[in-house]
């Protein structure tokens, strides 16, 4: 007899699991359908012993103090600053915008009184932008909505930019200052032996127990337990009832090759050219040292149940409105929690995921 069902070992999974078995002494069983821990934060060594994030780069940062002391009673922390750049007009250049960038492109000096009139001449004014192109142009105007936006979003999504939340591009701010690291936030970090060390931590504990390579409803009826976090696809759970709620998913193709390095920073987007969104070279993130170098190209393509990894929930109107119909019939359910990127059905970063799993204790 278990106190609680949880679906799905990823971060939101492994981090309730974690809370309720050490804080509330809960009995705990983990029902997951891959081979391994972590979901999409998993990495690990590959054939040639280089530490590689299986599903892309994970990069952990957080504004949430809690959330940062939480898991550091699981991991040391690795110091690191994400940087990207984009490969535009032949030449890498600093992304975010930021003055750098603006001077790489238009090769001239910009001071920031000089960035923020350019902007400001470039930016048309719309008062409450509705999707994620106006978002882009009523910041940063048409030119660099063109050169960054246009074409790697339509890549990344198969839809354009008009036709999707501002949301999404809202993610990405613009600097009129020096500033070209990826995150701003207090805490930034890769744990020190890795994800999968860290989430092995966390599910060390008598109370409790992981089951693998399981579907959760092949076994759930051989199960006894008082209630359920499900951390799984919110369509799924109900039996697409509704229909299945669309995601976005990539093809991860990884390469390693026989030279220190490939590239100057962790992550080049491609934003025009080539099928590929963006390259990563695992080193960088990871600190490690090798004579070689592995890294892994991204090719965006639609999810196609059980055949790959459902990566981003798509945020546009239509989807909303399917998601909110299973989630009002989940809220009726008042043993079963749904938390986290699938059942939420919402893009959430590591750290709200975190912060989802530890608030499972309020839930139970
Ligand atoms: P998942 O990781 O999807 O875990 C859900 C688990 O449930 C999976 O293991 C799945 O197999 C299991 N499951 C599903 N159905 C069933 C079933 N029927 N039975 C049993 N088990 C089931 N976030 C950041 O903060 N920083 C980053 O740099 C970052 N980079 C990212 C890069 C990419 C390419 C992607 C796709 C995401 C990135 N994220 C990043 C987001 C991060 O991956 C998510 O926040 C996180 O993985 C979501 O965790 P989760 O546990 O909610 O879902
Ligand atoms: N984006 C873009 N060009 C870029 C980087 C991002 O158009 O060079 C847009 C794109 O729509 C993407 C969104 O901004 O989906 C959010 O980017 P982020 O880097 O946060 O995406 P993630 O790392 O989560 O894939």
């Amino acid at each position: 007899m278990y106190d609680v069902c949880i679906v799905g070992a990823g971060i939101t999974g492994i981090t309730a699991a974690a809370v309720l078995a050490r804080e509330m002494n809960k009995r705990v069983i983990i029902v997951e359908k891959r081979e391994h821990i972590g979901g999409n934060c998993y990495d690990y060594y590959n054939g040639v012993g280089i530490l590689v994030h299986k599903y892309g780069p994970h990069i952990f940062h957080t504004k949430y103090k809690k959330v940062w002391d939480y898991l550091s009673n699981f991991t040391k922390w690795l110091p690191y600053t994400h940087k990207v750049l984009a490969f535009v007009d032949g030449k890498l250049v600093s992304f975010p915008v930021n003055i750098k960038t603006l001077e790489q492109l238009l090769e001239r000096h910009f001071t920031e009184g000089e960035m923020q009139s350019w902007v400001e001449k470039n930016r048309v004014p719309i008062e409450k932008p509705k999707n994620a192109e106006d978002m882009v142009v009523a910041r940063m105007g048409r030119f660099l909505y063109e050169t960054f936006f246009k074409n790697y979003t339509l890549k990344q999504w198969g839809i354009e930019a008009k036709k999707l939340s501002p949301d999404v591009t809202a993610r990405i701010p613009i600097r009129f200052n020096r500033d070209d690291r990826y995150f701003t936030d207090p805490y930034q970090g890769i744990p020190k032996d890795g994800y999968t060390k860290m989430f092995e931590r966390m599910l060390n504990h008598k109370n409790i127990e992981l089951v693998l390579n399981t579907d959760y409803k092949n076994v759930i009826n051989d199960i006894k337990f008082n209630k359920m976090v499900y951390t799984g696809p919110i369509d799924y759970f109900f039996d697409y009832q509704f229909g299945p709620l669309p995601y976005r998913s990539l093809n991860f193709a990884f390469k390693t090759l026989n030279q220190e390095w490939f590239q100057p920073v962790a992550v080049v987007n491609y934003p025009n050219e080539f099928d590929f969104t963006r390259i990563t070279e695992f080193k960088h993130i990871t600190g490690q040292k090798h004579s070689q170098t592995s890294i892994c190209y991204e090719y965006p393509q639609d999810h196609v149940i059980d055949k790959n990894v459902p990566c981003y929930p798509i945020p546009k109107k239509e989807t909303q409105e399917m998601y909110e119909k299973y989630k009002n019939r989940a809220k009726k359910l008042k043993t079963v929690f749904f938390i986290g990127r699938l059942a939420e059905y919402k893009y959430l970063n590591m750290d709200v995921c975190v912060k989802r799993g530890m608030e499972s204790i309020k839930m139970i």
